[in-house]
């Protein structure tokens, strides 16, 4: 299965597969990448998490020790990075990282990561102030508006223009496949009606056991409000991929079930040329 299309870009290294952004590899200066199956970014049974992201690292001639990646929690938390904690090892699984689901750096030398596992993931970049960001937008983040928090804040701290905003949305699982109950259809409905686009974002399913079920496109919903940000609609770059259709090769909560694995998007800033560069 090979998931390259006008967006992305499936690269495989030995055991390693990853896709990358055609949009974002047009930037020398960051190096980004979206992790897929085997490589397994959660931490569970004996599953060695920094091991496998050096594995990835290693490949992306990237160094380990610039990893950072919050908890996530499914909210609506997005923290400015000013340094790293750990100057010899990674970020991860650390305390001043709990409960946050987006971070945003103008920092070099720090990569910047997030895991889903149908969630949905976006690399954003500001190539006028170099500033990059890392935002993990379940259904959750997306009906607290995640996304919004975090360009706010990048034009608040960082002086980011909107119009500047590239934001990729990584693989995730989609309106095909993402079916729900009354209820989050209706939480739907109440925060999304000014839109007036809940009839493209909502689909009636079918009854299953006596339970009326819906899908909703998520992704639509963050290219609507990133849209109405000021982010360019030829600036949200949207790699079109469902994690549910393509299980094969990115990981899946709903398609793998319990035992599931993590994929990770990853971005990381070299604007003043003293680290690793990915080719
Ligand atoms: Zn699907």
């Amino acid at each position: 299965m090979d998931l390259s299309n006008e967006n992305v870009i499936h690269i495989r290294r030995g055991e390693i597969e990853y896709l990358q952004f055609r949009k974002l590899n047009q930037y020398p200066e960051i190096s980004h990448a979206y992790i897929l199956k085997p490589l397994d970014l959660r931490s569970h049974n004996s599953n060695d998490v920094v091991q496998n992201y050096k594995v990835a690292f290693d490949s992306l001639d990237l160094k380990i020790e610039t990893l950072l990646r919050p908890h996530q929690k499914h909210t609506d938390n997005v923290v400015c990075i000013h340094e790293k904690k750990n100057e010899d090892k990674p970020d991860i699984f650390m305390d001043y990282l709990e409960n946050i689901d987006g971070a945003i750096t103008d920092k070099s030398g720090i990569t910047l990561a997030t895991t889903n596992a149908d969630c949905i993931l976006l690399l954003i970049y500001d190539p006028v102030k170099k500033v990059i960001a890392n935002v993990h937008s379940g259904w959750r983040g997306t009906f607290a508006k995640i996304c919004e928090v975090a360009v706010k804040k990048m034009i608040a701290e960082y002086d980011s223009k909107p119009e500047d905003i590239v934001v990729c949305i990584c693989p995730s699982i989609r309106k095909c496949h993402f079916e729900v109950d009354m209820d989050v259809k209706e939480e739907c409905e109440k925060i999304f009606s000014y839109t007036n686009k809940l009839d493209e974002i909502i689909r009636v399913g079918e009854v299953k056991e006596g339970k009326q079920k819906y899908f909703i496109d998520t992704v639509m919903i963050n290219k609507i409000v990133l849209q109405d940000l000021g982010v360019k609609e030829e600036n949200i770059i949207d790699s079109g991929i469902c994690s549910v259709c393509c299980h094969e090769k990115i990981h899946s909560r709903r398609a793998d079930g319990i035992d599931y694995g993590l994929g990770s998007a990853i971005i990381f800033g070299n604007w003043d040329g003293s680290f690793f560069q990915i080719q």
